[in-house]
């Protein structure tokens, strides 16, 4: 409606709390579409504790996130000559590694704030860029192909998109990354193995495979490998192995 928004947060599940962009189902299942920014965003730590924990914790997941969907731009640029927008990947990637390296969890004041500040700062990072890039990769692809294939079970946006980031970031080559951000997710709760929402690995293999075409046009590690079924298959054993599940 055009008209000026004060956003009241009542919970950290996601970095849409001060967005340019809102998920909202339609009769396709889910789309992402540009909305104008709040023109204020107030964030009660005392209202956040009131909401279901698992739901806080998804907004860990998004904002770890950031880390494998900024290497994913980076990549964009070096093979396709995208361009990287430096201050909006700066303030995502610098959300992603807050929340990662910060000892404390959902339960401690500290904690919440960093992550609360870094899921605004996303927000304000695509913005700043223009679309949903500095926080949306093959993570968010993935977690897209989740809600697309199986919308009745999906997990939450978070949960799906903190194990899209971990396993992305094996793909990647980055073992030792993606094995801290597995070890991270679990210590606050979060799932890192299909099998932890609810999910086989067959069915998980079939997400990766179509993950690409949920968002034509994007460049991550995903359309960069252009692994065979078998090869996600192969790829997804390994990176069981390397997190130690
Ligand atoms: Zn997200």
């Amino acid at each position: 409606m055009g008209l000026p928004l004060v956003a009241v947060a009542t919970n950290l599940s996601h970095d849409g709390l001060c967005s340019p962009v809102a998920t909202l189902d339609n009769d396709a299942g889910r789309g992402s579409y540009g909305v104008p920014n709040p023109i204020a965003v107030v964030i009660d730590l005392d209202v956040i504790r009131e909401a279901p924990v698992r739901f806080v914790r998804s907004g860990i997941g998004d904002a770890l996130s950031n880390i494998s969907a900024i290497r994913d731009w980076e990549l964009a640029a070096r093979e396709r000559g995208e361009d990287i927008d430096g201050l909006a990947a700066a303030m995502a990637r610098q959300a992603g590694e807050a929340v990662l390296r910060h000892p404390g969890g959902v339960g401690d004041d500290g904690f919440l704030q960093v992550l609360a500040e870094g899921l605004v700062l996303t927000g304000i990072a695509m913005s700043v860029s223009g679309d949903s890039r500095p926080a949306s990769g093959a993570c968010h692809e993935i977690n897209h192909a989740f809600d697309l294939l199986y919308p009745k079970r999906a997990a939450s946006h978070g949960e799906q998109c903190g194990l899209g980031a971990a396993f992305a970031m094996h793909l990647r080559g980055a073992r030792e990354e993606s094995a801290y951000m597995a070890q991270v997710l679990r210590r606050h709760g979060l799932p890192v193995l299909p099998e932890e929402i609810g999910f086989t690995v067959d069915e998980f293999v079939k997400v990766v495979e179509f993950a690409p075409q949920t968002r034509p046009g994007r460049y991550t590690i995903l359309e960069h490998l252009d692994l065979s079924t078998d090869q996600i298959r192969d790829a997804y054993a390994d990176y069981a192995k390397a997190i130690g599940s």
